[in-house]
């Protein structure tokens, strides 16, 4: 979908930074634009317009377009210190890919816009923008136009552009009392991923380590269960896990002041797991309910439905794994594989992340 093309981001005949790096400055706006469109510009379907006209033109099937934003500051949100820039662009791609999974919604195309203080080397905003058009290939999803200006610091806003063809959105209310919980993946693992790259970066991972890296550095976006979860009619109500299952279980209770009930024994915890969080001194469990930006999806499933769900999630590429139900009494209770509860305070809470 993205045209690549061969050229250096040097370019013949470029001025150059120090050391031969050319710096944005060097290029320009318009030839970081040039060179970002060549390299990963979506190419336009018949009756489109992508990147270099006052706006893109997109098709967009019969139904509702949704729509997600988001905005990624260099020091705030990310450093590239313990990240490489195209890790950078695959996080941001995937976070906002997500919302739009969450939501049910089929990924249509993408607007990125940029700031960036004129030394910035035009390889590491080549680097960003390689990380989000592989982050976005496996969807079809588009780059269709952005802006790119002068700033004090990199700071990257990402907007999507969804598309609910048949069927309502799947939103965070919506549940109900008795209602299955199911969540995709397993969950934590990109925290535990998080822990080991603070220790400092490994050269070269293997086995849990590699699995830790790869979860919190390139996490996959769950577009196609969302779009699943959507069709089969089962599920009542959804969100992406960014900031850990009890926390984003929360944003889910809340519209409908609802509790839950979730079950130790039930969690997609393998061994695997249990040796990573181990060798890093975190409680599995604690990793499992706070460890945030895994982006996997958590939905609620109406047991009277519970057959045509399974039959969906066969076509899912991230398992779903039962977890607990929804309840009418409000908070959430952890139930150990020991017979002890977890409630109110003695629930693990959120892990400090980067600055
Ligand atoms: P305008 O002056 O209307 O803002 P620009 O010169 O900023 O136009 O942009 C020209 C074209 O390049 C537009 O189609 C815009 O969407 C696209 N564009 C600018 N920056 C980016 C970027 N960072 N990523 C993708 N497309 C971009
Ligand atoms: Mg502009």
């Amino acid at each position: 979908m993205n045209r690549g093309d061969a050229d250096d981001p040097e370019g013949p005949g470029k001025r150059r930074g120090r050391g031969g790096v050319p710096l944005l400055r060097d290029l320009g706006e318009f030839g970081m634009i040039d060179l970002l469109r060549r390299r990963y510009g979506g190419a336009p379907l018949h009756g489109e317009i992508s990147i270099g006209d006052d706006a893109a033109v997109v098709r967009v099937p019969r139904g509702r377009a949704v729509l997600s934003t988001d905005m990624l500051i260099e020091g705030t949100h990310f450093s590239l210190d313990y990240f490489l820039p195209e890790e950078v662009g695959w996080r941001a791609l995937s976070a906002n890919l997500s919302d739009l999974a969450a939501m049910g919604a089929s990924p249509v195309c993408y607007l990125a816009a940029l700031a960036a203080p004129g030394d910035t080397p035009a390889a590491t905003v080549d680097g960003i923008f390689r990380g989000m058009a592989r982050a976005a290939a496996r969807s079809g999803m588009r780059l269709m136009g952005g802006d790119t200006c002068r700033g004090e610091r990199l700071a990257l806003c990402l907007t999507v552009v969804g598309a609910l063809a048949r069927g309502r959105p799947l939103t965070r209310a919506g549940g109900r009392p008795g209602d299955i919980l199911y969540v995709t993946g397993a969950p934590g693992w990109s925290h535990l991923g998080l822990r080991l790259l603070r220790g400092g970066r490994p050269p070269k991972a293997t086995g849990w380590r590699r699995e830790a890296m790869r979860r919190h550095l390139r996490p996959e976006a769950r577009w196609r269960e969302g779009i699943a979860a959507g069709v089969s009619g089962a599920v009542s109500a959804m969100i992406d896990l960014s900031d850990g299952v009890l926390q984003d279980l929360g944003h889910l209770l809340e519209r409908d002041s609802l509790g839950a009930t979730l079950r130790e024994d039930a969690f997609p915890v393998t061994r695997a797991f249990r040796k990573a969080a181990g060798a890093l001194g975190i409680d599995p469990i604690d990793a499992f309910l706070a460890g945030g930006e895994d982006y996997e999806l958590l939905m609620g499933v109406r047991p009277a439905r519970r057959g045509g769900f399974l039959r969906a999630a066969r076509a899912f590429p991230a398992k779903a794994t039962p977890i607990g139900e929804l309840t009418a009494e409000p908070g959430i209770r952890v139930l150990r594989a020991d017979g002890s509860l977890l409630e109110g305070e003695s629930l693990p809470r959120g892990f400090e992340h980067f600055p």
